[in-house]
C-alpha cells in the first residue's frame, strides 16, 4: 500500500473473537464506525450475529476457532475450521483484536460431593434452563419420571479459594430464582429449595423476582449442602447440609438437583491470550484497567468485551461490546 495515501477506515481490520451478545454488538458497532471486521465464532450457530451476516465489511467465520496469535506489527491470527471431518487452518492479519470469548463453567469433577456426572438427576443450571424451554417439561433425566422436589445449589465452585474461582458469578442467583418461579408457575405442587450462601439480586427487577419466589413458597435455606447422595434403596437423591441461620442440619429428599457452577476463562483460550500478550489477573480473569467495565487489556490493540472480562448479564455484555468497538476505533485512528 502507498504509505502517503490516506487510509480509508475499511483498510483497518479488527478481529472480533466470539459471536455472543458482546461480540455481536462489537462487530455491528465497528461496521457503523467504518472498520472492516473478521468475526470468528467457534460454534456453528451465530445467534445475535445473524443480522450482520452478508454485510460486505464483515467476514463471518462460524464453526471456526481462533487457536493462536502472534504480533509482528500487525496481529497474525491463526484460525481452524472443521468441515466434513477435515481441519482447515488459515491465518488472518488484523490491526486490532476484541476478545469476546465469554466464560465457561468450572469442571464439576472438582466438587465430586455434589454428584454432577455421577447421578443423572444432578444437572447444571444451563441444563435446567434447557429443560424449561423444552416441550418435555420438568422430568427426572434418569428415567423421565415426575419431579416432586427440586433443589438448587448456589455458588458451586465460585467464591472459594480452592476447587473453583474466588469471584461471584453475578447472574446465578437471578437465574436460579427465575427457574424456581417457572417451576412453581407450571406446577405449584413441586417443592423448590434454593440453598445459598448470600442471595445477590442487585440487578433491575431482581428484588421483585426474589419476593415473588418467596410468595410462591420457594424455600430459601442459607447453607450449602455437604453431600448429595443416592437415597438407600430408592431412586431419589438426598441433599444433606447445615442451615447456618437456624444452626440445624437439613436432609432434603430430591428428584432433581441443579448446580449453579462457577464460571472461568475457557482453558482452551489461555494459549491464545498468551500469544496476544494478554495477562490474567489474580482471580484468573483477563486483566483490564481497574474500572468496572474497562475494555483495555494489558496488550496494546487488544480489547475485551462481555463476560470474558468478568461475569455479567447480557445487557452489560452488549454495552461493553459497543464500548470495546469505540476503543478499538480510537486506537486504529491513532496509529
Ligand atoms: C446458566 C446461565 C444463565 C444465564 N441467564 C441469563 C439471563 O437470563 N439473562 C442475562 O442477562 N444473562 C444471563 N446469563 C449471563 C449471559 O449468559 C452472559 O451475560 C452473556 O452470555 C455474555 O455474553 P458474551 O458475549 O460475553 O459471552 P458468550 O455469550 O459466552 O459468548 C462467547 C462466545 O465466544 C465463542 N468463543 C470462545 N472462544 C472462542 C475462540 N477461541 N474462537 C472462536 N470463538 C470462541 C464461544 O463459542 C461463545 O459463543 C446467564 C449465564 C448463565 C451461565
Amino acid at each position: 500500500m502507498d504509505e502517503n495515501k490516506p487510509r480509508s477506515p475499511t483498510d483497518r481490520r479488527v478481529m472480533v473473537i466470539g459471536a455472543g451478545v458482546a461480540g455481536s454488538a462489537a462487530a455491528s458497532a465497528l461496521v457503523d464506525l467504518g472498520a472492516s471486521v473478521v468475526l470468528v465464532e467457534r460454534s456453528r450457530s451465530l445467534g445475535a450475529s445473524e443480522s450482520i451476516h452478508g454485510n460486505r465489511n464483515v467476514l463471518v467465520l462460524a464453526g471456526t476457532e481462533v487457536i493462536w496469535a502472534e504480533r509482528d506489527g500487525k496481529f497474525r491470527m491463526e484460525v481452524e475450521a472443521v468441515q466434513d471431518g477435515c481441519r482447515q487452518r488459515a491465518v488472518h492479519e488484523v490491526d486490532a483484536v476484541i476478545l469476546a470469548t465469554g466464560l465457561v463453567p468450572i469442571d464439576a469433577s472438582l466438587i465430586p460431593e455434589f454428584g454432577l456426572g455421577r447421578h443423572a438427576d444432578v444437572i447444571s443450571s444451563q441444563q435446567m434452563e434447557q429443560m424449561l424451554r423444552s416441550a418435555g417439561g420438568i422430568r427426572r433425566p434418569s428415567d423421565g419420571g415426575p419431579v416432586s422436589t427440586a433443589v438448587f445449589v448456589q455458588c458451586v465452585g465460585s467464591r472459594v479459594e480452592k476447587r473453583g474461582v474466588p469471584y461471584c458469578s453475578a447472574v446465578c442467583c437471578a437465574v436460579a430464582i427465575d427457574c424456581a418461579i417457572k417451576i412453581k408457575e407450571r406446577d405449584p405442587g413441586i417443592g423448590v429449595y434454593i440453598l445459598y450462601i448470600d442471595i445477590r439480586t442487585a440487578g433491575k427487577g431482581q428484588e421483585a423476582m426474589y419476593k415473588r419466589a418467596r410468595q410462591l413458597d420457594v424455600k430459601f435455606i442459607r447453607g450449602q449442602p455437604a453431600l448429595v447422595s443416592k437415597m438407600p434403596h430408592q431412586d431419589r437423591l438426598l441433599v444433606c447440609g447445615e442451615n447456618t441461620l437456624l444452626r440445624e442440619l437439613y436432609e432434603i429428599p430430591a428428584d432433581l438437583v441443579v448446580l449453579s457452577l462457577g464460571l472461568r476463562e475457557d482453558p482452551e483460550n489461555l494459549d491464545l491470550f498468551r500469544g496476544l500478550g494478554v495477562e490474567l489477573d489474580r482471580e484468573g480473569l483477563i486483566e483490564s484497567a481497574p474500572s468496572a467495565l474497562s475494555v483495555m487489556t494489558s496488550a496494546k490493540g487488544v480489547f475485551v468485551a462481555g463476560s470474558a472480562s468478568a461475569p455479567m448479564c447480557a445487557d452489560e455484555a452488549a454495552a461493553m461490546g459497543v464500548q470495546a468497538a469505540h476503543a478499538a476505533s480510537v486506537y486504529l485512528a491513532s496509529r
